[in-house]
């Protein structure tokens, strides 16, 4: 066997295609493989797969393929134009590479293994290639996976939006909770999303109204999207959303205190903390506040976060009664932020309580938008939405990619 044959066998060629030459230029650091078809061979329609057709005319092309060694390698062959009697002139669809790539499909699933886990701009520069060249190749495979994904088991949902471009645009990510996976990812953050996303669904086999639990922050964009397209779903608020709004509530009070009270300059996060993680100096000084400066207001809101976080260990049955309590505790502190956190919960009370039937949160959603996070801060590449989107789907949406002819 020489050097040819075992190109041919590595690109797994097939009659009538053949090696021609291969040429190592260390200058260019570049390894060119030739490949032609023999003479008189036939090649089946492109189209409607009539065999047996001869070629018509060539087109000299070249792909990128991986890497021997240090060397660059590109395949150039003579591509086939058949003149097919039902479809008319095509060109062939050659072995080693998709329909109008520039890569082989070696190259491309290498690509697809390694964006997954790198910056787009990263995998750019180690493969010598420009990124918007990539960006096609994983439009491609993920539009693909996208397109054949089985929404018809799909009953609860998570909602979430996320900032790109530095929070100037936003996408809304809409997730199966069973098993956490990204269904949906588009554009703003307004009640069109739902609809969007609904419509997106059935075009999978889902049914909008199988849809019986969702999971949201209280942006009333969501609550009346829901509302108009997954009119079956109950809405749980978000836990980690509820906690926030608290735990802000807190750090408020805090700021708006401390020009009188210095000893609150530079507590911010032990504040933010629980007791169980807090530093020996952050559970000093939160004994000192619970137990001796409780005419401070931040005081009295610390007290509340820690008695709203026992909420969500109430049983079921003691649930209600005991946010009622919260409430009125809140509602009667003299602390503003409080209050007004108590005016949310009661204008939101059954999907804050939903929670302890449905037991579902946004958490999986918050380990996805770190990704997220993660990747836009080191990638240049996801100049526009659509490659965030692209990014989502493909680092969330657990795709099953179609390089199925390794
Ligand atoms: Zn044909």
């Amino acid at each position: 066997m020489d050097t040819k044959d075992l190109f041919a066998l590595a690109l797994g060629l097939t009659k009538p295609w053949y090696v021609t030459r291969n040429e190592l230029d260390t200058a260019k650091r570049q390894l060119e493989i030739g490949i032609d078809f023999e003479r008189g061979g036939t090649f089946p329609c492109p189209e409607c797969d009539q065999a047996g057709c001869k070629a018509y005319d060539t087109e000299e092309r070249s792909w990128r393929h991986l890497n021997f060694f240090q060397f660059e390698t590109v395949l150039r062959a003579r591509v086939p134009r058949i003149d097919c009697h039902r479809c008319g002139k095509r060109p062939v669809n050659v072995p080693w590479a998709r329909a109008g790539s520039g890569f082989t499909l070696l190259f491309e699933a290498l690509l697809m293994t390694m964006v997954p886990h790198m910056p787009v701009a990263a995998a750019a520069r180690l493969l010598g290639e420009h990124d918007t060249r990539l960006w096609r190749v994983i439009h491609h495979y993920v539009d693909q996976a996208v397109a054949m994904r089985d929404d018809s088991a799909v009953q609860r949902v998570g909602i979430d939006e996320t900032s790109s471009r530095r929070g100037h645009n936003y996408i809304s990510i809409f997730v199966d909770l069973d098993p956490p996976r990204v269904l949906f990812a588009t554009e703003g953050k307004d009640s069109s999303t739902v609809s969007r996303f609904a419509a997106d669904l059935a075009a999978h086999g889902g049914d909008p109204a199988s849809i019986k639990e969702a999971c949201i922050d209280m942006s009333p964009a969501f609550i009346s999207g829901l509302g108009e397209s997954l009119p079956a779903a109950s809405l749980t608020f978000d836990k980690f959303h509820l906690t926030k709004i608290i735990g802000d509530a807190v750090d408020k009070t805090r700021r708006e205190e401390r020009s009188e009270h210095p000893e609150l300059k530079g507590q911010r996060y032990a504040l933010l903390r629980n007791p169980d993680t807090m530093s020996d100096a952050q559970l000093d000084f939160v004994s000192d506040l619970l137990l001796r400066k409780t005419n401070l207001k931040t005081a009295r809101a610390f007290h509340l976060k820690l008695a709203f976080q026992d909420f969500y260990r109430q049983p079921r049955v003691a649930a209600e009664a005991y946010l009622k309590k919260w409430c009125s505790w809140a509602t009667r502190s003299r602390v503003s932020a409080m209050v007004s956190a108590a005016r949310t919960i009661r204008n939101h009370w059954h999907g804050v309580l939903r929670w302890f039937t449905s037991k579902i949160t946004n958490g999986l959603l918050e380990g996805i938008n770190s990704l997220i996070q993660a990747a836009k801060t080191k990638a240049r590449g996801y100049r526009t939405s659509r490659n965030l989107i692209a990014m989502v789907y493909l680092v969330a949406g657990k795709l099953e990619l179609n390089l199925s002819h390794l």
